[in-house]
């Protein structure tokens, strides 16, 4: 467990791209500009009186609202910011530098937790460049100790602070717990796929006293439940007990038809939601490749079939590559997104597998690897391919799915409050996905 401040090591080497960048950052975002920021922009523009008219236009007031959400930037049709110049670059920030800009567009892509008093740099996969630092490089999730007075955390003030309460066991065993859990996924002798199975059972070993709102570490019990919580996770370390997980988990085949379904679902309704080109290209191209435009459950029982071929295809010839996106997207995952966002671990997890089924599908469904799929043998550039495949995989659904209300409300609608064997089955499920 760190006791100093971090970034992760592929945020050192992050640099924006600018024109070079296939996305832009504020594509399909709803940019908040808040009070002090408006003022600002109104006072710097006001000798500029085109200027000051197009602001006018471009921003609209959202009267009642917070301080920190007093306007919206009115974003153009195609999803894109109306203030991009004709190079695609903002003219906000090259005609008067970052600190006009508001908080999402200066502190974008860099996501910045303290927990109580220690900070976390991580990055945001929406960014293309940050989802090809962190998914290609072997390193690029080491903690490294955060230099003094960064510039990775360029606006301190709007920093998410997450307090570590001794008042509140949730909160307060969060990092010792995440720690256990990180240990978990380094374990990469076995699959991801147990090593998910393993974090459901951890989380389920901890579900019946440990969660948000807990009663069980107050007073006289405290020491009993703490006593508790530090017995599973040592068990957790334990090979004999992971080696049976293992066993256990990898004897499990189901069907995989109704999770291409729901999948299909997610992806056609954030395609309907008008999420710009690229993204409505990448999902035609998955709906086309593995035959989901239409039909029933045999068609997905079809596509199921088809996506397992593909990830055996990956397998076989790219599996060292391929392992490591999905190990250090779950890794960055545990970094970037904390567990006490959600109102158990249990359903931490459960988000964390349906996650890694949604990529999966993404990418063995992308038209690049459909193409390399069907090729005779690897060609020398076909490690490139699938690079550049996994990186927009990746990069579009972290920004166009991840977040988003029809997700997040399918993880929410099929495991409720996400506690019990319910959701441990669930987690299981989609882990063999
Ligand atoms: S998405 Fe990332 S690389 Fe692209 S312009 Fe924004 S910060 Fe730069």
């Amino acid at each position: 467990m760190p006791t100093e401040s971090t970034l992760l090591r592929y945020m050192t080497r992050f640099r924006c791209i600018a024109e070079r960048c296939e996305d832009t950052c504020c594509s399909g975002l709803k940019v908040p500009v808040s009070e002090s920021h408006w003022h600002r922009m109104q006072a710097t523009v006001a000798p500029l009186p085109e200027e000051a008219e197009r602001l006018r236009q471009c921003i609209s007031l959202n009267p009642g609202g917070p301080s920190t959400e007093h306007a919206f930037i009115q974003m153009r049709p195609d999803g894109h910011c109306p203030l991009l110049d004709t190079e695609r670059l903002c003219s906000l920030q090259r005609r008067h530098g970052d600190t006009l800009l508001p908080d999402i567009c200066a502190t974008f892509p860099r996501v910045v937790t303290r927990w109580g008093e220690r900070v976390e740099v991580s990055g945001s996969m929406a960014c293309p460049e940050v989802a090809r630092l962190c998914l290609l490089e072997e390193d690029a999730l080491e903690p490294e100790p955060l230099p003094a007075s960064s510039a990775h955390v360029p606006r301190p003030e709007t920093t998410r602070h997450l307090p570590v309460d001794p008042e509140d066991a949730y909160t307060f065993h969060a990092e010792t717990v995440r720690a256990a859990m990180l240990r978990l996924l380094h374990r990469r002798e076995y699959p991801l796929a147990s090593r998910l199975a393993m974090l459901g059972q951890l989380a389920y070993g901890l579900d019946d006293f440990y969660f948000r709102g807990t009663e069980a570490f107050r007073g006289e019990e405290r020491a009993a439940a703490e006593a508790r919580l530090s017995e599973v996770l040592q068990r957790f370390e334990l090979p004999d007990v992971l080696r049976s997980i293992h066993q256990d988990f990898t004897g499990l085949t189901l069907p995989g038809g109704p999770c291409v379904g729901l999948f299909r679902s997610v992806l056609k309704a954030r395609m309907a939601a008008g999420r710009g080109e690229r993204f409505s290209t990448l999902v035609r191209g998955i709906l086309e490749s593995l035959r989901l435009e239409d039909g029933g459950a045999k068609d997905l029982d079809a596509a199921w079939h088809t996506y397992a071929e593909r990830w055996r295809y990956l397998e076989a010839q790219h599996g060292e590559r391929v392992h490591r996106y999905f190990h250090n997207s779950t890794v960055h995952q545990l970094w970037r997104s904390p567990f006490t966002d959600s109102p158990s671990l249990l359903a931490y997890v459960f988000r964390l597998t349906l996650r890694v089924g949604l990529l999966r599908l993404t990418l063995a469904g992308h038209p690049r690897v459909a193409e390399l799929s069907h090729a005779p043998s690897p060609t020398s550039d076909s490690q490139e391919q699938l690079d550049r495949a996994a990186v927009e995989a990746f990069q579009l659904l972290a920004k166009h799915v991840e977040q988003s209300p029809d997700f997040l409300s399918l993880a929410e609608g099929l495991v409720g409050a996400g506690r019990g064997a319910d959701t441990l089955g669930k987690v299981l499920v989609f882990a063999t996905f």
